[in-house]
């Protein structure tokens, strides 16, 4: 577990896909996304959602963060799906 620089706040560092540690919140989020899959009701065909866990990056959430760490930030959205190992603090 780390300490935000910019705002104080706790947070871990994970390893992101391509390789690099990215701060997060800490605790795992529960959210609901949306499959390529379509099931028939009543009312028309629908989408499937799927539950998937991840975390959040902290740069969608800090208050300090500038806006090009949350552009950054958005493009991984949560780290849904894979459980992300634990990265080295820093
Ligand atoms: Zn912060």
């Amino acid at each position: 577990m780390s300490i935000c620089r910019h705002c104080g706040a706790s947070i871990i560092w994970l390893a992101a896909p391509i390789g690099r540690l990215v701060p997060c919140e800490i605790g795992l989020l529960k959210v609901l996304t949306e499959t390529a899959e379509k099931i028939q009701t009543p009312r028309g065909r629908v989408p499937v959602y799927e539950v998937r866990t991840g975390y959040l990056p902290h740069w969608l959430s800090c208050p300090q963060a500038n806006e090009q760490q949350r552009e950054w930030a958005r493009a991984f959205g949560t780290a849904g799906g894979n459980s992300p190992r634990q990265g080295e603090g820093r």
